[in-house]
Protein backbone atom coordinates (compact mmCIF):
# COMPACT_ATOMS: atom_id res chain seq x y z
CA UNK A 1 0.00 0.00 0.00
CA UNK A 2 1.67 3.29 -0.56
CA UNK A 3 0.80 6.94 1.13
CA UNK A 4 1.19 8.75 -2.48
CA UNK A 5 -2.52 9.83 -2.37
CA UNK A 6 -2.20 10.55 0.87
CA UNK A 7 0.92 13.13 0.45
CA UNK A 8 -0.64 14.36 -2.53
CA UNK A 9 -3.37 15.59 -1.11
CA UNK A 10 -1.33 17.86 1.65
CA UNK A 11 0.82 20.28 1.85
CA UNK A 12 3.24 19.80 4.77
CA UNK A 13 5.07 23.30 5.18
CA UNK A 14 1.33 24.46 6.19
CA UNK A 15 -0.32 21.55 8.09
CA UNK A 16 0.50 19.58 11.34
CA UNK A 17 -0.33 16.52 9.99
CA UNK A 18 2.35 13.93 9.59
CA UNK A 19 4.02 13.00 6.48
CA UNK A 20 4.80 9.40 7.35
CA UNK A 21 7.58 7.88 7.25
CA UNK A 22 8.26 5.85 3.66
CA UNK A 23 8.03 2.23 4.47
CA UNK A 24 6.10 0.79 7.25
CA UNK A 25 6.91 -2.48 7.92
CA UNK A 26 3.89 -4.71 10.05
CA UNK A 27 4.22 -4.29 13.02
CA UNK A 28 4.83 -7.11 16.03
CA UNK A 29 2.05 -5.75 17.94
CA UNK A 30 -1.55 -5.86 17.67
CA UNK A 31 -2.75 -3.73 14.58
CA UNK A 32 -4.27 -0.16 15.95
CA UNK A 33 -7.76 1.38 15.10
CA UNK A 34 -8.75 4.94 15.46
CA UNK A 35 -11.35 7.18 15.33
CA UNK A 36 -11.13 10.68 14.56
CA UNK A 37 -13.58 13.20 14.99
CA UNK A 38 -13.33 15.76 12.38
CA UNK A 39 -14.97 18.98 12.03
CA UNK A 40 -13.99 19.91 8.19
CA UNK A 41 -16.42 21.44 5.63
CA UNK A 42 -19.05 19.15 7.02
CA UNK A 43 -18.69 16.78 10.78
CA UNK A 44 -17.55 13.25 10.42
CA UNK A 45 -15.83 10.22 11.81
CA UNK A 46 -12.78 8.69 10.31
CA UNK A 47 -12.35 4.93 11.04
CA UNK A 48 -8.98 3.82 10.07
CA UNK A 49 -7.45 -0.03 10.71
CA UNK A 50 -3.72 -0.41 11.01
CA UNK A 51 -3.30 -3.12 7.74
CA UNK A 52 0.25 -3.91 6.01
CA UNK A 53 2.14 -0.59 7.69
CA UNK A 54 -0.84 2.00 7.21
CA UNK A 55 -4.03 2.76 8.28
CA UNK A 56 -6.89 1.24 6.40
CA UNK A 57 -9.11 4.58 6.47
CA UNK A 58 -13.24 5.32 5.90
CA UNK A 59 -15.12 8.70 6.47
CA UNK A 60 -18.21 7.70 8.45
CA UNK A 61 -20.49 10.57 8.38
CA UNK A 62 -22.59 9.73 11.47
CA UNK A 63 -19.93 7.90 13.15
CA UNK A 64 -20.13 4.51 14.15
CA UNK A 65 -23.63 3.26 16.16
CA UNK A 66 -23.73 0.23 18.62
CA UNK A 67 -27.06 -0.03 17.84
CA UNK A 68 -26.89 -3.85 15.37
CA UNK A 69 -30.12 -2.09 13.24
CA UNK A 70 -28.54 0.44 12.54
CA UNK A 71 -26.09 0.73 9.32
CA UNK A 72 -23.41 3.54 9.00
CA UNK A 73 -22.43 4.95 5.47
CA UNK A 74 -18.28 4.44 5.39
CA UNK A 75 -16.54 6.45 2.33
CA UNK A 76 -13.24 4.49 1.69
CA UNK A 77 -10.45 7.42 1.55
CA UNK A 78 -6.93 7.41 1.02
CA UNK A 79 -4.41 5.10 3.29
CA UNK A 80 -3.37 7.57 6.08
CA UNK A 81 0.40 6.87 7.86
CA UNK A 82 0.61 4.74 10.70
CA UNK A 83 1.16 7.97 12.65
CA UNK A 84 -1.75 9.80 11.79
CA UNK A 85 -3.58 7.55 14.53
CA UNK A 86 -1.75 9.90 17.00
CA UNK A 87 -2.58 13.31 15.26
CA UNK A 88 -5.21 15.41 17.08
CA UNK A 89 -5.23 19.42 16.54
CA UNK A 90 -6.08 21.75 13.84
CA UNK A 91 -5.74 21.77 10.17
CA UNK A 92 -5.44 25.09 8.36
CA UNK A 93 -8.58 26.60 6.39
CA UNK A 94 -7.89 25.84 2.79
CA UNK A 95 -5.37 22.83 3.41
CA UNK A 96 -7.00 18.97 2.21
CA UNK A 97 -9.44 18.38 5.68
CA UNK A 98 -8.88 22.00 6.96
CA UNK A 99 -10.73 22.19 10.53
CA UNK A 100 -10.21 20.27 13.76
CA UNK A 101 -9.27 16.81 14.88
CA UNK A 102 -10.34 14.58 17.93
CA UNK A 103 -8.77 11.45 18.67
CA UNK A 104 -12.26 10.15 19.66
CA UNK A 105 -11.51 6.58 20.28
CA UNK A 106 -8.20 4.18 19.95
CA UNK A 107 -6.86 0.84 20.84
CA UNK A 108 -6.56 -2.21 18.87
CA UNK A 109 -8.61 -4.44 16.54
CA UNK A 110 -7.89 -8.36 15.88
CA UNK A 111 -9.72 -9.75 12.16
CA UNK A 112 -12.45 -12.19 12.43
CA UNK A 113 -11.11 -13.20 9.39
CA UNK A 114 -7.51 -15.43 8.85
CA UNK A 115 -7.03 -13.22 5.48
CA UNK A 116 -7.80 -9.55 5.87
CA UNK A 117 -7.16 -9.09 2.19
CA UNK A 118 -8.91 -11.53 0.59
CA UNK A 119 -12.02 -10.15 3.10
CA UNK A 120 -11.24 -6.63 1.91
CA UNK A 121 -11.07 -7.83 -1.62
CA UNK A 122 -14.47 -9.54 -1.05
CA UNK A 123 -16.07 -6.21 0.84
CA UNK A 124 -17.08 -8.16 3.76
CA UNK A 125 -14.16 -7.46 6.60
CA UNK A 126 -15.64 -8.63 10.49
CA UNK A 127 -12.96 -7.72 13.17
CA UNK A 128 -13.56 -7.37 16.80
CA UNK A 129 -12.39 -3.65 18.27
CA UNK A 130 -10.72 -2.87 22.06
CA UNK A 131 -10.81 0.15 22.12
CA UNK A 132 -12.23 2.73 24.98
CA UNK A 133 -15.58 3.07 23.82
CA UNK A 134 -15.94 0.99 21.04
CA UNK A 135 -15.44 -2.71 21.99
CA UNK A 136 -17.01 -6.39 20.68
CA UNK A 137 -17.67 -7.49 16.97
CA UNK A 138 -18.01 -5.02 13.82
CA UNK A 139 -18.42 -5.56 10.00
CA UNK A 140 -17.40 -3.56 7.10
CA UNK A 141 -19.77 -4.56 4.11
CA UNK A 142 -18.99 -3.05 0.66
CA UNK A 143 -22.18 -2.01 -1.45
CA UNK A 144 -22.35 -1.07 -4.82
CA UNK A 145 -22.68 2.90 -3.68
CA UNK A 146 -24.36 6.01 -3.69
CA UNK A 147 -25.42 8.80 -6.92
CA UNK A 148 -22.47 7.86 -8.91
CA UNK A 149 -19.87 8.23 -5.52
CA UNK A 150 -16.06 7.31 -7.19
CA UNK A 151 -15.28 6.48 -3.83
CA UNK A 152 -15.82 2.91 -2.58
CA UNK A 153 -18.87 2.37 -0.16
CA UNK A 154 -18.77 0.92 2.67
CA UNK A 155 -21.43 -0.04 5.58
CA UNK A 156 -19.68 0.11 9.46
CA UNK A 157 -22.32 -2.55 11.47
CA UNK A 158 -22.28 -3.39 14.83
CA UNK A 159 -22.51 -7.34 15.52
CA UNK A 160 -24.83 -8.40 18.33
CA UNK A 161 -23.08 -9.48 21.21
CA UNK A 162 -22.62 -8.12 24.62
CA UNK A 163 -21.18 -4.57 23.84
CA UNK A 164 -24.33 -4.01 21.44
CA UNK A 165 -26.75 -0.85 23.18
CA UNK A 166 -28.78 1.07 21.83
CA UNK A 167 -27.11 4.09 24.00
CA UNK A 168 -25.85 6.57 21.16
CA UNK A 169 -22.21 6.32 21.90
CA UNK A 170 -20.89 9.91 20.10
CA UNK A 171 -23.24 11.94 21.34
CA UNK A 172 -23.02 10.31 25.34
CA UNK A 173 -18.91 10.50 25.17
CA UNK A 174 -17.86 13.19 23.18
CA UNK A 175 -14.38 13.88 24.08
CA UNK A 176 -11.16 12.80 23.21
CA UNK A 177 -9.75 9.42 24.29
CA UNK A 178 -6.43 10.79 24.65
CA UNK A 179 -6.48 14.06 26.12
CA UNK A 180 -10.77 14.16 27.46
CA UNK A 181 -11.02 17.76 25.19
CA UNK A 182 -13.75 18.50 22.99
CA UNK A 183 -13.11 19.73 19.76
CA UNK A 184 -13.76 23.97 20.95
CA UNK A 185 -10.78 23.09 23.55
CA UNK A 186 -8.78 21.55 20.82
CA UNK A 187 -9.21 24.36 18.47
CA UNK A 188 -8.34 26.89 21.04
CA UNK A 189 -5.26 25.06 21.96
CA UNK A 190 -4.16 25.33 17.99
CA UNK A 191 -5.38 28.54 16.73
CA UNK A 192 -8.04 27.21 15.03
CA UNK A 193 -11.71 28.36 14.72
CA UNK A 194 -13.15 27.69 18.21
CA UNK A 195 -16.96 28.54 17.27
CA UNK A 196 -16.74 25.88 14.15
CA UNK A 197 -15.26 23.44 15.89
CA UNK A 198 -17.94 24.11 18.83
CA UNK A 199 -20.31 22.97 16.73
CA UNK A 200 -19.52 19.63 16.35
CA UNK A 201 -19.64 19.57 20.20
CA UNK A 202 -22.53 18.87 22.20
CA UNK A 203 -25.07 21.84 23.22
CA UNK A 204 -25.11 23.23 26.64
CA UNK A 205 -29.14 22.26 27.38
CA UNK A 206 -29.33 26.24 28.54
CA UNK A 207 -29.26 27.16 24.69
CA UNK A 208 -31.94 25.05 24.41
CA UNK A 209 -34.39 27.08 25.96
CA UNK A 210 -32.65 30.26 25.99
CA UNK A 211 -32.80 30.04 21.82
CA UNK A 212 -34.89 32.12 19.69
CA UNK A 213 -36.41 30.62 16.57
CA UNK A 214 -34.29 31.32 13.74
CA UNK A 215 -31.40 29.76 15.87
CA UNK A 216 -33.24 26.84 17.09
CA UNK A 217 -33.20 26.53 12.96
CA UNK A 218 -29.88 26.96 12.00
CA UNK A 219 -29.17 24.22 14.84
CA UNK A 220 -31.49 22.23 13.24
CA UNK A 221 -29.71 23.14 9.60
CA UNK A 222 -26.32 22.24 11.10
CA UNK A 223 -27.19 18.94 12.74
CA UNK A 224 -28.52 17.69 9.44
CA UNK A 225 -25.19 18.43 7.79
MN1 LIG B 1 -11.64 13.40 7.74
Amino acid sequence: MSLTKYREKRNFSTSPEPEGKADQKKSESDPIFVVQKHRATQLHYDFRLEHNGTLLSWAVPKGPSLDPSVKRLAMQVEDHPIEYAQFEGTIPKGEYGGGTVMVWDIGTWTPEQPDVDAALKKGDLKFTLHGKKLHGSWVLVRTRGFGGSSKPTWLLIKHRDKYASDVDVTAAKPKSAISNRLLADIAKANGGDVEEAATGDPQPPSSKTKKTKPKKQLAKTARAR
